[in-house]
C-alpha cells in the first residue's frame, strides 16, 4: 500500500504532524512502536501555548487527560544557595497525564494509527520512502512518497538518516530522564511546578506536588551516580519546601537527548525529516512538549507546501525552523524579562538574581 506521508511515533510531535498532514489531504499512515496509551515518563506540564496549539488543532481537550488539580501558574525556581523566584506564566497552563493525552492525540490525528509496529529501517530516496516495521505479526513494509520521524530522542531514524550526526553529537549527550514519584508532602501550592537548580553543575531539576503524590524529575549523564544526584535534590528540597517523603518510590526512566543544549539540531534530508525529540529539539526548562507539537506542525506543513514542487521539503522545513531556532537562542539569552510563556523578570534584579540567572544560563548551555 502507498501513503504520500508515513510518520513514525505516536508522541506529540508525530500527531501533531500526522493531523496536520491528514487535515491537508494527504493519506497518511502514523507507526507507533507501543500500544496506545503508551507509557510515558513525564511531568506532562503544558504550557499556555502548548494548550492553545493542541486546542486548534485537535479541539477541546477532554478533561479525562487532565491531571488532577489540572491548573497551572508557572513555574517556581528554586536555587542552591541562592534564591527563590516566581515565574509566573501569561495565562494558566495545564497539568495532563501523558498516556491519556497522547492517546487523545492519536485518536483525533485522522490518520490510519498502526500501534504495536515497531519501525526497524527505511530507505529514504527522492520522493520515495520503504519502510519495515515489525508488529505482533510479523513484518510488513510499507511505502510513502514522503517520511516525519518522531521517534524521540533515541530516534532510529537520526541513526539511518545522519549516521555521522548521531556518533558526533546525539549520541554522546544521550540521557536517561528519571521521574521518580512517591506518596509524600511539602510545603508547596501544587499549581505550581518546581524548578531546582543545584549548585556544581548538577544542573537544573524538575519537581510537583499533585495531592498526595510528590515527583521528582532527574537526568542522569552516562557513568554518573544518578542516585547521589536525586539524594541531593531529596535533602535540597527537604530543607528548602519542607519535603517529607513516605514509603516506597516509583522510578522511571526516559531517554532524553541534550545536544540542543549545544545548539546542535538535526532536521532531517531530502523528503525525510525529523521532528520533536528526533530533531534534538529539547525545551530547556523541560518543557519539550510544545517544540515537539510546533515542530511536528511546521514538518508537516512544510510537506504540504512543496508537494509539486522541485525542491525537497527538507529546504522549506530547515528555513521555517531557523526563525523558531533563533527566537528559542534569543529567549534564553533574554532571563530576566519573558521568556517563552514565563515572565522572569524576577530574575532581573538584585546580586543573588543576577548570580542566579547566570547559573541558570550555564545549565541551559552545558550539554
Ligand atoms: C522525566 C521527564 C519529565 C518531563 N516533563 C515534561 C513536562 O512536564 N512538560 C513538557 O512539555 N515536557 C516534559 N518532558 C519532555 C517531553 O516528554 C518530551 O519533550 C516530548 O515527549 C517529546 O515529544 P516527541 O513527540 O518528540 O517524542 P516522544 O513523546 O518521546 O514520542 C516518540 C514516540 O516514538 C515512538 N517510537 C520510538 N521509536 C520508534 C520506532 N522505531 N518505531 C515506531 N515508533 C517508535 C515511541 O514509542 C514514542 O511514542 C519531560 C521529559 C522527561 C524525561
Amino acid at each position: 500500500m502507498h501513503y504520500d506521508a508515513i510518520v513514525i511515533g505516536a508522541g506529540p510531535a508525530g500527531c501533531m504532524a500526522a493531523r496536520t498532514l491528514s487535515r491537508a489531504g494527504f493519506k497518511v499512515l502514523l507507526l507507533e512502536k507501543e500500544r496506545i496509551p503508551r507509557d510515558k515518563a513525564c511531568g506532562g506540564f503544558l504550557p499556555p501555548r502548548a494548550v492553545k496549539m493542541v486546542e486548534e488543532s485537535f479541539g477541546p481537550l477532554p478533561s479525562s487527560c487532565f491531571a488532577p488539580q489540572p491548573e497551572m501558574l508557572g513555574a517556581r525556581l528554586l536555587c542552591e544557595g541562592g534564591g527563590d523566584y516566581e515565574l509566573p506564566f501569561s495565562s494558566p497552563g495545564l497539568a495532563v497525564e501523558r498516556g491519556r493525552f497522547d492517546a487523545f492525540l492519536a485518536a483525533e490525528c485522522c490518520a490510519e494509527v498502526r500501534d504495536g509496529m515497531e519501525v526497524e529501517e527505511f530507505t529514504a530516496l527522492r520522493f520515495r520512502v520503504q519502510l519495515k516495521a515489525r508488529g505482533e505479526k510479523g513484518r510488513e513494509e510499507f511505502e510513502s512518497t514522503y517520511l516525519v520521524a518522531a521517534d524521540g530522542a533515541g530516534s532510529l531514524a537520526l541513526r539511518l538518516l545522519r549516521p555521522e550526526f548521531h556518533r558526533l553529537y546525539a549520541a554522546p549527550v544521550l540521557e536517561r530522564g528519571m521521574l521518580v514519584a512517591g506518596e509524600g508532602d511539602m510545603d508547596w501550592d501544587s499549581q505550581w511546578m518546581g524548578l531546582a537548580l543545584l549548585r556544581k553543575d548538577a544542573g537544573l531539576a524538575r519537581f510537583f506536588r499533585r495531592g498526595d503524590l510528590v515527583g521528582l524529575a532527574v537526568n542522569i549523564s552516562p557513568g554518573k551516580e544518578w542516585k547521589e544526584k536525586l539524594d541531593r535534590l531529596l535533602s535540597f528540597l527537604e530543607e528548602r519546601a519542607g519535603l517529607r517523603m513516605r514509603g516506597e518510590m516509583v522510578r522511571r526512566t526516559a531517554a532524553s537527548n541534550r545536544m540542543a543544549a549545544a545548539g546542535q539540531y538535526n532536521l532531517g534530508a531530502g523528503c525525510a525529516l525529523l521532528a520533536g525529540e528526533a530533531a534534538g529539539l529539547l525545551d530547556p526548562w523541560g518543557f519539550g512538549i510544545f517544540l515537539a507539537l510546533e515542530s511536528g506542525r511546521v514538518a508537516a506543513e512544510s510537506l504540504v507546501e512543496s508537494a509539486g514542487e522541485r525542491i525537497t521539503p527538507h529546504v522549506r522545513y530547515r528555513y521555517r525552523m531557523k526563525e523558531i531556532l533563533e527566537r528559542e537562542a534569543a529567549e534564553r539569552k533574554g532571563l530576566g524579562g519573558m521568556v517563552g510563556d514565563f515572565d522572569t523578570s524576577s530574575l532581573a534584579t538584585g546580586k543573588t538574581a543576577r548570580r542566579d540567572r547566570r547559573a541558570l544560563a550555564r545549565a541551559f548551555r552545558s550539554p
